[in-house]
């Protein structure tokens, strides 16, 4: 690990002090992936853009979990909720469209299905409903996957057998490794880490990166001056040829991740190959419900077979979510597609990247 510039960099000072520093330092063109849609819309709405130095890009990547979340998967959800099932799921899910519509469409049409600001929420529809089926629809990454985690050990504690988890749950480091040794994106010359998936993993889990690729990797908090703070980082170590894996999340993040959340899913999930929209299956990405927990598994107890949907006609998420196209370079982007009438996912989600370069992006630097 190499902490020195981070150090030296938390001293006080602004971000414009910090993206001057950026641009000191900065001498050779580097492409930096920023993995998480929290960081994407933080760039944008603070113009951090504008303060880089041109030697400097920025390519969004996957770390929206709503549009990441596979078209079939959405397509299971909706046909629970025609079975009869009552369907909860977080509020970011229910715009989403897939050929049969959207959880929001089908409550138009008088279909059950229900908004909650936690996985909790489920467990409460489930006790005050006990005569109904009711799916909780899991998405998310690590930092989401441990409240369904705690919601399954709850419902089995209290042998509350009308609820269920669909679990779509996703694991960023496979993502990750993907795009670091696609062909496509070999421009690529660091990643800025999401900090809230780290608080979770520790360390380690990204350390391939560097060892392996050969990449700087930065894990960041969200405010603009520790996007700068991380983004400096990546500059120094690309500068110097010398990758590691780095933090500036301060004391956040600690290198063996949050103990107690890591032992919540490895007693509650099993690693899966999961299906991730617009990249394809990746090997041992996702997160299904272990054998301990079958009962609770809607996929067991409905019977449901995944298959891979087929994206809206035109869209063109998969692309923008391995950074190999921007927004504005998808015909649809602010003609047909727009927030009030979205025709992926990337464009519905408040974390999305279309919907970001939709709000912030006025022509220049994309
Ligand atoms: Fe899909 Fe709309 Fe984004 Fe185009 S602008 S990629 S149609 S979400």
């Amino acid at each position: 690990m190499n902490f020195a510039l981070s150090q030296e960099m938390t001293m006080p000072g602004s971000a414009r002090e910090t993206a001057a520093l950026l641009r000191r330092i900065s001498r050779t063109p580097l492409s930096v992936m920023e993995v998480c849609g929290t960081h994407t819309v933080s760039i944008f709405r603070s113009g951090i853009r504008s303060l880089l130095p041109q030697t400097i890009r920025l390519v969004s990547g996957p770390g929206c979990p709503v549009c990441v979340t596979d078209q079939g998967e959405i397509d299971a959800a909706i046909s629970l909720l025609e079975k009869g099932a009552v369907v909860v799921s977080y509020g970011d899910m229910f715009r989403v469209p897939c050929g049969r519509g959207s959880l929001s469409s089908k409550r138009a049409e008088g279909y059950d299905s229900r908004i909650a600001s936690g996985a909790m929420d489920a467990l409460a529809v489930a006790l005050e409903n006990p005569e109904r089926e009711v799916v909780f629809l899991g998405v998310g990454f690590e930092t989401t996957a441990p409240a369904t985690a705690v919601l399954v050990e709850e419902a089995a504690r209290r042998n509350v057998c009308n609820l269920s988890v669909l679990s779509f749950h996703k694991m960023t480091p496979p993502a990750v490794r993907i795009l670091a040794q696609d062909p496509a994106l070999l421009g690529l010359g660091g990643f800025l880490l999401p900090g809230h998936v780290s608080v979770i993993l520790g360390h380690e889990p990204f350390a391939f990166l560097p060892r392996q690729f050969g990449l700087p990797a930065v894990i960041a908090g969200f405010e603009p001056d520790q996007i700068l703070l991380g983004l400096a980082e990546i500059v120094r170590q690309h500068e110097s040829g010398i990758p590691a894996l780095s933090s500036v999340y301060g004391r956040a993040v600690r290198p063996e991740g949050n103990l107690k959340a890591k032992a919540a899913l490895e007693r509650v999930f099993e690693v899966r190959d999961a299906s991730w929209r617009g990249i394809g299956v990746i090997p041992e990405s996702g997160l299904s419900l272990g054998k301990k927990y079958r009962a609770f598994d809607a996929e067991v107890k409905f019977g449901i077979t995944l298959s891979p949907g087929t994206p809206p006609p035109g869209c063109r998420c998969g692309e923008i979510l391995t950074g190999r196209i921007t927004p504005p370079e998808c015909p649809l982007f602010r003609t047909k597609c727009t927030p009030a009438s979205p025709v992926g996912p990337c464009m519905v989600s408040s974390e999305g990247t279309c919907g970001a370069y939709f709000r912030f992006f006025k022509g220049g630097r994309s």
